[in-house]
């Protein structure tokens, strides 16, 4: 049987050639647009103001939704973890992060991972396969329906990192196009300001996501101030060494918009990466690129069988000491939902845990 067209990774230029094609006019692609991605409806049974004979052509050609939701685990910090299936039940995890002033949705590019970061517990996935531009999507409006209720506004901002399980730039296509879904006003309307793409190092497309005219920001993964060390963390390093990829980043650079800055992300490993000579390597090293940039120093999650531990508290604040005196703006990201294997490097489709109770019509 051929595989049903998931409108939710579709634009409202795709949804209106689409109806049109089924011989419908075009105000019912733009209310299909508005019922997906406003409503953030996810069947076509609930759209209501579509006639019904309407919705059971739509039903036998494509669908509102592919991904059921298998698990939701709730942290103790409010942090909320969901573990999805595609039609061809493969995982796929995202992450709702409740703040103060904005919540953050962390959301998953591809189930699994291909690359074989040795500190990642999705690495031990392997790739399993590339999500699509609406199954990307999806995972937004779950988390958003979960958080606040079908269609609710978020009452504060939202912002979105792709920081799940995969790496975006191996699917850089279905990528942005979910994320030009993403920002239309008339949907879901989070804009790229908010939204922060991290790589490992794929480095023509840094290069790539440098020529968009609007570009989320960019975050590279850095994990390690040499190339010996790189290379045994982060295998991709020997496909693209540090001076390529941070070349790739003082391109990117030219495009930075003022106040902006690079992000690099620096998992923090306890004697493994965190010394004082390392944390100078490090500086030195960002500092001979000469790039602006912000350094975010991520506590290691511990999660078997990752043979690492996390640096303790005090390496922590000496690293980031070091790196300041030398000049680089230096952050710590505080670990969010530990405790439901839903932080950095966490998502691997762990089950064991006690789910929370029944997840509610999302
Ligand atoms: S850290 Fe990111 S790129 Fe590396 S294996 Fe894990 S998910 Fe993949």
């Amino acid at each position: 049987m051929k595989e049903k067209i998931h409108l939710t990774g579709y634009t409202e230029a795709e949804l209106i050639a689409f109806v049109e094609q089924l011989g419908q006019p075009a105000y019912r692609g733009r209310q299909i647009f508005a019922a997906l991605q406003h409503r953030r409806l996810r069947s076509f049974e609930k759209m209501t103001d579509l006639p019904k004979d309407f919705r059971q052509q739509l039903e036998q050609h494509s669908t509102a939704s592919t991904l059921t939701i298998e698990s939701r685990y709730i942290s103790q910090d409010g942090t909320r973890r969901y573990l999805m299936k595609t039609h061809d039940d493969r995982p796929v995890e995202t992450v709702f992060i409740p703040e103060e002033r904005r919540d953050t949705i962390c959301f998953s590019s591809q189930s699994g991972c291909p690359l074989q970061c040795t500190f990642c517990l999705t690495a031990q996935l392997g790739l399993l396969r590339s999500l699509t531009a609406a199954e990307i999507v999806e995972q937004i409006i779950v988390a958003l329906n979960d958080a606040y209720g079908v269609g609710v506004q978020p009452p504060k901002g939202t912002n979105l990192v792709g920081m799940g399980a995969g790496e975006p730039f191996l699917n850089f296509e279905s990528l942005i196009h979910a994320l030009r879904v993403i920002n239309d006003p008339k949907g879901l309307h989070i804009v790229p300001k908010r939204i922060t793409i991290s790589t490992a190092g794929i480095v023509p497309r840094i290069h790539e996501l440098a020529a968009m005219t609007d570009r989320p920001h960019l975050a590279v993964s850095l994990a390690a101030p040499t190339d010996e060390l790189r290379n045994e963390l982060m295998p991709i390093n020997r496909k693209w060494p540090l001076d390529q990829l941070l070349a790739a980043c003082k391109e990117f650079e030219k495009t930075l918009k003022p106040g902006e800055l690079l992000t690099f992300e620096y998992v923090m490993l306890d004697k493994v990466n965190d010394s004082d000579e390392q944390a100078r390597q490090l500086a030195n090293l960002l500092n001979r690129h000469g790039l602006r940039a912000k350094v975010n120093l991520i506590p290691h999650n511990p999660a078997e069988p990752l043979p690492y531990l996390p640096s303790p508290s005090e390496r922590v604040d000496t690293f980031q000491s070091i790196l300041e005196t030398k000049g680089i703006h230096t952050y710590v990201r505080k670990p969010r939902g530990r405790d439901i294997y839903a932080a950095c490097g966490q998502l691997a489709a762990r089950r064991e845990l006690r789910t929370s109770p029944q997840i509610s019509q999302i």
